[in-house]
């Protein structure tokens, strides 16, 4: 739905004060919109800080360029991190009565030899109580998420080409739009994934390449189970080779989703082909436990996606600052990291909420004091967030190197001493704990409708 065009200043004399600050100011020119807040991407950051600054009694306006919310991908699995979030955000109960909650781990090995040995399990309530993992489909997740935003706060097809300038007395930014719209609003917040063109402009570099891949896929069942029948296991399942690894868990009663890491020194070229990637998947664990091929099979070949994994570590002193004038990142736009401690998208749910808490502080003040307070906003939002998103793409980052590792004797001493004897399940999830705090809209806030 595209935007209306906001051309007059005369709109924001009648609303409540609280909503005419977050709905529309003067316009700087006549063919540019106005918009206080604008959040490019509606992906798991975008939503979740729409939503929250809603919470908060504060509006915003989310440019998506595709032409609806993204149907297709696969499932994230959350850890209590993320879900601490959604029930900050008021959307986890929807979520978890749709979403199977995981009881352990179960990790194997793929080696010939023991293609069938276990070599450690773990249940989350003996070795890290209060652990809630589940499994989440991503468009399950997105859908609950703009299900809590009011018609046409999202603005599909909507891409962003450029941002075109930054100034004026109220240090406002200029978007211009791939079908030529501008829009200026006081607050810009780059949700916009991992290509982001907002970090580019901020001056970020390119995501790095890790050299390892990963394949993948959601299966789709009748709510009987696969295997004759049974039920999968509330369990994730790991499968550990040489320079290779897989697993899968179950979503639903009707889902399991499935994964493979890979080693490879380029990307390569995309292959559109969905039944190439399929073939090309189950090649990668020919002889592998067969509970996971089967999974792979029982998976349409449209649901079965290839992606190079990457990553950017924020180095002090290095990396830019995560806001320039009124423009600030969140999610994958920002720290890009690999899946291996599966906290992208909980980082980008917690980013949202701690960005939307200090963005609403600020939103109080008026005119250009509402500049310098958005910007000491989102400077402190970078300070809290640096100190846990730095590290932690580092360690996902370090994680992927290790368990990529072909080395044979790397892999022996993995299977036989480090995952049976020294894994420690609560302090390998210790970064789970933490907890960014709810989302109480001040006393005095009017519901936006
Ligand atoms: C293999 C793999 C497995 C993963 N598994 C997990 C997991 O188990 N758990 C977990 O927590 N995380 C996981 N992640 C990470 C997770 O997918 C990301 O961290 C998360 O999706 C980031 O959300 P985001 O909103 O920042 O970006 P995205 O979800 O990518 O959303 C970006 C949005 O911006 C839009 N957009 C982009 N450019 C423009 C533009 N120019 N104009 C307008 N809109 C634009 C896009 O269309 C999209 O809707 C995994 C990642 C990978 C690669």
């Amino acid at each position: 739905m595209p935007l209306a065009t906001t051309t007059s200043s005369s709109i924001s004399s009648y609303l409540h004060p609280r909503r005419r600050r977050n709905a529309v100011v003067a316009p700087r020119c006549e063919a540019a919109q106005r918009e206080e807040i604008v959040i490019v991407g509606a992906g798991v950051a975008g939503l979740a800080t729409a939503v929250s600054l809603r919470r908060l009694g504060v509006g915003a306006t989310v440019l998506e360029q595709g032409a609806a919310l993204r149907a297709g991908g696969t499932s994230l699995t959350l850890f209590k991190n993320g879900w601490r979030v959604l029930d900050a955000i008021g959307v986890a109960d929807e979520l978890r009565a749709k979403h199977l909650r995981i009881q352990g781990m179960k990790m194997r090995s793929a080696s010939a030899a023991a293609a069938t040995d276990v070599l450690r399990e773990f249940s989350f309530e003996e070795e890290a109580p209060g652990q809630e993992v589940r499994a989440v489909e991503r468009r399950a997740l997105l859908e609950a998420l703009a299900s809590r935003l009011p018609p046409g706060a999202i603005s599909f097809s909507s891409k962003l080409r450029r941002v075109a300038g930054q100034g004026g007395p109220d240090g406002a930014t200029e978007l211009e739009l791939e079908d030529g719209r501008r829009i200026v609003a006081r607050v810009v917040v780059g949700c916009d994934g991992v290509n982001s063109p907002i970090a580019r402009w901020m001056g970020f570099s390119e995501p790095r390449y890790v050299g390892h891949m990963a394949f993948r896929g959601l299966a789709r069942y009748d709510g009987d189970g696969a295997g004759g029948g049974q039920p999968f296991e509330a369990k994730v399942n790991y499968i550990y080779g040489r320079g290779l690894r897989a697993g899968f868990v179950p979503v639903s009663a009707t889902r399991v989703y499935w994964f493979i890491c890979f080693n490879r020194p380029t990307p390569g070229p995309k292959i559109t082909d969905p039944a190439a990637l399929k073939r090309e998947a189950l090649d990668l664990v020919r002889g592998w436990p067969e509970d996971l091929v089967a999974v792979m099979r029982d998976t349409p070949e449209d649901a079965v996606v290839r992606t190079p994994l990457v990553d950017r570590w924020l180095w002090p002193g290095l990396a830019p600052a995560a806001s320039r004038g009124g423009v600030v990142l969140a999610g994958d736009a920002w720290h890009p990291m690999t899946p291996n401690l599966g906290q992208g998208a909980c980082c980008a749910l917690e980013d949202a909420v701690v960005l939307a808490r200090r963005l609403a502080a600020a939103a109080g003040a008026a005119g250009s004091a509402a500049g310098a307070s958005y910007g000491e906003a989102m400077r402190e939002y970078e300070r809290e967030r640096w100190w846990r998103v730095f590290p932690l793409t580092a360690r996902a980052g370090l994680v992927g190197a290790l368990v990529q590792w072909g080395n044979p004797a790397v892999c022996a001493a993995r299977d036989g001493v480090v995952i049976p004897r020294l894994v420690r399940l609560g302090p390998f999830l210790e970064h789970t704990n933490f907890d960014c705090g709810l989302l109480e809209p001040p006393a005095t806030a009017a519901p936006l409708p």
